[in-house]
């Protein structure tokens, strides 16, 4: 059955076209790196294009493409690229679309290390940087210079859980004549889909919800049209920041079940986010399923639900975060997030440790603001966890 016809969570157990000459119910591991031509002829069609068949496993591989396609399908993109991780995925990115001299307009709370080589990496190329919080879109417009190349958001963002307006900053980012390119992490496309909203390429670390289990480290970018997808795809096999079959296999695994792992993670994280508003020692708490969050509308509208991240503010500033990490029993303490468990993390000693304070606190990246990522336990374990910590602070 041709996948089109089917729904979101069908597509995530059949997607991806793959027959195997055997009848294998699942897409068996290709742990191959090179693959045998026909015969000489052969060997030159698949060079030049005209056949389809494998090659070398930096270039294409069965159990990585049936993956590509299956995330490309579920992003309703043109064609996806697996790469070895998310940061894989976002420097393939930035070496497609930027060149010497070249302006890019991204998130202030961009993932911190996509910043880190903006700043560190692409300045020795003479490339300007505009860092700045996308929810502004007269910002984002004021930003434009005659050399903005690309147009580089998050949403939510990444731990302020800002929410930026996808369809507007699309707008933006075509007239201007430049690439709206979405880091689709903390949804997945099971509830937010960045190309239908007028993005032109959207990556992810699936290293979090798509495979789900905190056990592999992978990347992908979904391009909407050919030439993007041509134009990174080139780029990525010859940079080499390509997937392991592997890795492949594990992750289209863990894709099976995201529907239900999500719906599950995002009912706790409702009640979680209703538990932590009320109590005293909580100052705020920024979760795109509370009214109270500032673009509560907007996340309506864009997102088919308000997933499984939040971030809180501890009243008493750094200490009493601290206390509150110290003591979690069931919530593990790190950072990541999208599995099955639930993660607490601290961005201002942690992920966000690597910026000046300065930049932080345009960030909104106050001092005792804690990151939680919801698992999928039973919600009642979760809260009790975090009472008997909250109570200690
Ligand atoms: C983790 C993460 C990345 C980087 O992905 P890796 O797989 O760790 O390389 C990029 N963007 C977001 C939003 C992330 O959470």
């Amino acid at each position: 059955m041709s996948s089109e016809k089917l729904r979101f969570d069908s597509k995530l157990i059949h997607s991806g076209g793959f027959e195997d000459a055997l009848g294998s119910a699942t897409t068996p591991i290709y742990q191959s790196s090179t693959f045998k031509f026909k015969s000489a002829d052969h060997g030159a069609q698949c060079f030049s294009g005209e056949s389809d068949g494998y090659i070398y496993t930096r270039i294409s591989n069965p159990t990585i493409r049936e993956l590509e396609n299956t995330v490309a399908d579920l992003e309703n993109g043109f064609g996806g690229i697996a790469t070895s991780s998310g940061m894989g995925a976002i420097n393939t990115m930035y070496m497609a679309y930027l060149e010497q001299g070249a302006h890019i307009i991204s998130h202030e709370a961009v993932y911190g290390p996509a910043r880190v080589v903006l700043e560190n990496f692409w300045t020795k190329f003479g490339v300007e940087c505009t860092f700045l919080d996308t929810a502004d879109l007269n910002a984002v417009k004021a930003a434009l210079q005659p050399n903005t190349r690309l147009l580089y958001t998050e949403t939510p963002a990444n731990p302020t859980i800002g929410i930026s307006d996808l369809k507007a900053l699309a707008d933006i980012a075509h007239n201007a004549g430049i690439p709206l390119v979405v880091d689709n992490t903390f949804c997945s496309p099971y509830l937010q889909k960045p190309l239908d909203l007028g993005a032109d390429v959207v990556l992810h670390s699936m290293t979090k919800f798509i495979n789900g289990h905190a056990d592999i480290v992978a990347g992908m970018l979904v391009a909407k049209k050919e030439e993007d997808y041509n134009k990174l795809r080139t780029v990525m096999v010859n940079l080499g920041c390509n997937m392991d079959p592997l890795q492949a296999f594990q992750t289209r695994r863990g894709l099976k079940t995201l529907a239900i792992r999500i719906d599950r993670a995002q009912e706790n994280a409702i009640k979680i986010a209703e538990y932590l508003e009320q109590h005293p020692k909580i100052e705020w708490v920024k979760y795109p399923g509370l009214k109270s969050h500032p673009q509560y509308d907007l996340a309506q509208q864009q997102m088919s639900g308000p997933g499984a991240m939040m971030s809180f503010e501890v009243k008493g500033g750094i200490g009493s975060g601290k206390i509150l990490m110290d003591n979690v029993k069931l919530a593990l303490l790190a950072v990541s997030l999208g599995g099955i468990e639930t993660l607490i993390q601290h961005p201002a000693s942690m992920t966000h440790s690597k910026m000046t304070s300065e930049s932080k606190k345009i960030a909104g990246i106050t001092d005792g603001l804690v990151r939680l990522a919801v698992g999928i336990e039973n919600v009642e374990d979760i809260i009790n966890d975090l009472d008997q910590a909250l109570a200690k602070v």
